[in-house]
């Protein structure tokens, strides 16, 4: 399936299985805000919960936190987000379609990588068994020119945004002849800044009113309160703070679904460390929460690490894990070395020390912190988009199956009466009363059940079970599997053991 195609089949998909709905649809919908629907927020849950788990119950030096949306407004002073929390837009004049300037560049740069791969594909084809990818891309001329391109486009581009400098941005635009993608116009406004966050009151009256913002990132929610934290938890550096909970941004270009939304969740954890120790923090958080992504057995090739080459304002060091979407690889989460920034910044807007006392060292020092932010949205459309399956079948028909990890899949099983008499029904909602307790599974009774079964594996579950004339005779069932569509013959009361093995959470974690 070509990419356009995957991505609005799984756009389509999400919406007729029950996933995610358009916010405020009857209304024709608001634009980059989502509903998600009685399974999204099962799967929602089950990723929120497979995440806290790794982070939080796994490390005795890590304890979870939910702070409040709203927070003082000196806050976002503190931490940056007023004066610069900015995007450089720029609109173009025919089409009136408003861009972030930079992603422009970056698609720009993303057509020329997509050149380089075509040329690989094409030398991998030609050479055979005795291709050799390294050696090829960093000999052949037209690799290099296009790399060259590439890096020194990306590099101006870096050095433009860290000096403020807007004109050489749009002038790079104007250089490069890159077009609006919809109308091809090259008809472009200067670029300007704009800032992301949701500005709202606190108060009845006009007068006393305190201007707020709606949190652009979970983050400083757990800054402010490090000391707190710290002392009632009694917790020695190194130590982590963790919590998910929703972020705002008024996003310029928000076109990809729940890729990129106005409001949105974060699973965020910030972890407290001695100075000077940020390098070693930042490789074990890089390769640690690889692993937990890998561990959901998505495909080992769909990550990759993209180190970035302009920091944000916080940061000495950051990089991506970015995932490939139907879209192509882009950012699925961020780990950065933050240093002191936050911690000092909020020392010195509100006047309160925020130290650690090093027992070991008898000194106090404001700590480092290392974060990883993922995005709980962003999580979903990967597990998602990437269960998302066609496949033929021998007898030639093809069927859509949602191969999500069992650990995070809504309903664990759907038990199915083969007809609705004999008594069948009523073992099969004794079933659903028995499992109901440690899984969530649902009874269906309508159609002939090879329909059912379909209807499940487009749902993602990944067992069928289903009784029939034999259960009356020996308490046996036919449980089938999603992935391997396999049908084995049972006891009732082994049921509980098979499923729990698919889809525990522990099992799945035992593989980081
Ligand atoms: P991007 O470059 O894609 O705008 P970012 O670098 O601004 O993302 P961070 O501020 O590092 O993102 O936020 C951490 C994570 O939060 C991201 O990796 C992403 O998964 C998620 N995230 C950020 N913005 C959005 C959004 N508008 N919608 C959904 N998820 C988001």
């Amino acid at each position: 399936m070509a990419n356009d195609d995957k991505f609005k089949k799984v756009i389509s998909h999400a919406k007729e299985y029950g996933y995610v709905f358009q916010s405020s649809e009857i209304y024709d919908g608001l634009s980059a805000v989502y509903d998600y629907a009685q399974n999204g927020a099962e799967l929602k849950n089950n990723i929120r919960n497979y995440w806290w788990k790794a982070m939080v119950q796994m490390h005795e030096n890590i304890v979870g936190i939910d702070a409040a949306i709203f927070m003082h407004p000196t806050t976002w002073k503190a931490s940056g987000h007023v004066d610069a929390f900015n995007d450089p837009l720029i609109d173009n004049k025919d089409s009136k379609k408003r861009y972030r300037a930079d992603v422009l560049v970056e698609d720009y740069c993303a057509k020329i990588e997509a050149k380089i791969n075509k040329e690989v594909a094409k030398a991998a084809k030609r050479f055979g068994d005795a291709f050799n990818k390294e050696e090829f891309v960093s000999t052949n001329g037209r690799v290099l020119g296009y790399q060259e391109k590439i890096d020194s486009t990306l590099k101006r581009l870096g050095k433009s945004l860290e000096n403020e400098d807007l004109a050489d941005v749009k002038a790079l635009i104007e250089e490069l002849e890159i077009a609006d993608p919809l109308s091809g116009s090259r008809n472009w406004t200067d670029v300007k800044q704009f800032n992301l966050m949701f500005g709202t009151k606190l108060g009845a009256s006009a007068d006393s009113a305190m201007d707020l913002y709606l949190r652009p990132e979970t983050a400083q929610g757990i800054f402010v309160n490090f000391l707190n934290v710290q002392k009632t938890g009694r917790m020695k550096i190194p130590f982590g703070i963790a919590q998910t909970g929703k972020a705002f941004r008024n996003e310029i270009v928000a076109r990809q679904f729940i890729f990129r939304m106005r409001e949105f969740e974060q699973m965020e954890m910030q972890f407290f460390i001695k100075p000077g120790t940020q390098k070693e923090w930042f490789e074990y958080w890089k390769e640690h929460r690889l692993k937990w992504h890998k561990s959901l057995g998505m495909g080992d090739d769909n990550y990759r690490f993209h180190d970035h080459e302009k920091l944000a304002h916080y940061a000495d060091a950051a990089t991506d894990i970015e995932f490939n979407f139907p879209f192509g690889f882009k950012e699925l989460e961020g780990i950065h070395s933050r240093t002191d920034f936050d911690l000092s910044q909020h020392e010195e807007y509100s006047g309160k020390k925020l130290q650690y006392f090093d027992h070991e060292d008898n000194a106090s020092y404001t700590p480092y912190v290392l974060e990883t932010s993922i995005g709980l949205d962003r999580m979903f459309l990967a597990v998602f988009s990437n269960s998302l399956q066609e496949e033929e079948l021998d007898n030639g028909t093809t069927r859509t199956v949602l191969k999500l990890p069992a650990v995070l899949a809504p309903t664990k099983a759907a038990i199915l009466p083969l007809v609705k008499k004999d008594g069948l029904p009523d073992i099969a909602k004794q079933i659903v009363e028995d499992l109901k307790w440690d899984f969530n599974v649902v009874y269906d009774e309508k159609d002939a059940v090879g329909r059912r079964y379909r209807r499940q594996d487009a749902v993602g579950t990944p067992y069928c079970i289903t009784v029939d004339h034999d259960t009356l005779e020996d308490n046996t069932v036919t449980i089938r599997h999603r992935d391997t569509m396999e049908q084995k013959r049972v006891k009732i009361d082994e049921l509980r053991s098979i499923i729990k093995k698919e889809v525990d959470v522990r099992e799945w974690l035992m593989k980081m």
